[in-house]
C-alpha cells in the first residue's frame, strides 16, 4: 500500500477510456495498420508520461487521464499559473522523449524484432510527430514554450494575447505553406483554429483562475513596481493604488472583494 500512496497524492482525477478507440479498432482492423498505430501509440504515450513525471516531480496534480487510441492525455492542475522555469521543464519533457526514440527502433532491428525498412519508417514518423510538438501554436508543446516566453515579461493578459495571436499567424503560414495536406491536415488545422478561439473566448476565465492561484499560492522573488491593473506572473508584483503601494495578496484581497460587491450589486437574488 505505501508504495502506491505517491500515486493517490499526485493523481486526485479519473481515469477515462476514450470512445474513439471503437472507431481506431474497427480502422485498425480495415487498413490493417495494427502494429504500426501501436508504435504511434506508444510513443505519444511515453511523450504524454514524461509530462506526468515533471509534472509530479514539481508537484503539479494530474485531474484527469484520458487514454486516446492516439496515445494517453493527461489534464495537470494549476499549470500555465506557476513557476515558469518549471513548467518550461515540464513541458520540453515530452517532445525530448523523441530524440531517444530513434535509438529504441535502432535496438529493435539489431535484435530483429523489427526490420530495418520498418525502423527506418518508425524514426520519419517519430520525427514527424516530434516536428509537430514543437511547432509554435497554442496549445501544442511548441505554443506552451511561447506561452512560458510571453508571461516571463509581459502581464498575464497581455502574454495570453501573445501567445494567441503568434499561434493565429503560425497557423496561417502552416496553411499558406500547405507544411499540412490532405484530409488529415485539414483537420488538424480546424482543431488547432478551434483550440485557439477557445483561448481567445476563455481570457478572462484564465485571468480569473491565474488571480485565484496566486491568491492561494502567493510568490516570493524579484519585485516588480507595477502601475497597471494586471499582475506579472514572472514576479512578485508590488501595486500602484490611488494612495500608493500595495502586495500584491492584498490587491487580489481587495480585487476579489470588489467583485464580490459589484456581483451582489447587479444580481438582487444573491
Ligand atoms: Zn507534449
Amino acid at each position: 500500500m505505501q508504495k502506491w500512496s505517491w500515486i493517490r497524492q499526485g493523481y486526485k482525477g479519473k481515469l477515462k477510456v476514450s470512445w474513439l478507440w471503437c472507431l481506431f479498432l474497427l480502422f485498425a482492423i480495415y487498413t490493417n495498420t495494427t502494429k504500426t498505430l501501436c508504435y504511434i501509440f506508444l510513443m505519444l504515450s511515453v511523450h504524454e508520461g514524461m509530462h506526468v513525471l515533471a509534472g509530479y516531480i514539481f508537484h503539479y496534480p494530474v485531474e484527469k487521464i484520458i487514454i486516446y487510441p492516439f496515445g494517453v492525455c493527461a489534464q495537470m492542475e494549476y499549470i500555465g499559473y506557476g513557476n515558469i522555469a518549471k513548467e518550461l521543464l515540464i513541458v520540453v519533457a515530452g517532445p525530448s522523449v523523441h530524440l531517444l526514440f530513434p535509438y529504441f527502433f535502432r535496438w529493435l532491428a539489431a535484435v530483429s524484432v523489427i526490420s530495418y525498412p520498418y525502423m527506418e519508417y518508425l524514426q520519419m514518423l517519430n520525427m514527424s510527430i516530434f516536428i509537430f510538438n514543437i511547432l509554435p501554436i497554442y496549445p501544442l508543446d511548441g505554443g506552451r514554450i511561447i506561452q512560458c516566453l510571453a508571461h516571463s515579461v509581459l502581464p498575464f493578459r497581455k502574454a495570453q494575447i501573445s501567445t494567441l495571436l503568434i499561434s493565429v499567424i503560425n497557423l496561417y503560414l502552416l496553411f499558406y505553406y500547405r507544411f499540412l495536406s490532405g484530409l488529415n491536415g485539414w483537420i488538424i488545422l480546424v482543431f488547432l483554429g478551434f483550440q485557439i478561439i477557445v483561448g481567445f473566448r476563455q481570457l478572462t476565465l484564465a485571468q480569473i483562475s491565474f488571480y485565484h492561484y496566486r491568491y492561494l499560492h502567493p510568490v516570493k522573488g524579484r519585485d516588480k513596481l507595477n502601475k497597471g491593473d494586471d499582475l506579472y506572473r514572472a514576479r512578485h508584483n508590488i501595486m500602484w493604488r490611488k494612495n500608493g503601494w500595495m502586495d500584491e495578496h492584498q490587491w487580489l484581497a481587495l480585487h476579489f472583494h470588489r467583485k464580490r460587491k459589484d456581483m451582489k450589486n447587479t444580481d438582487p437574488m444573491i
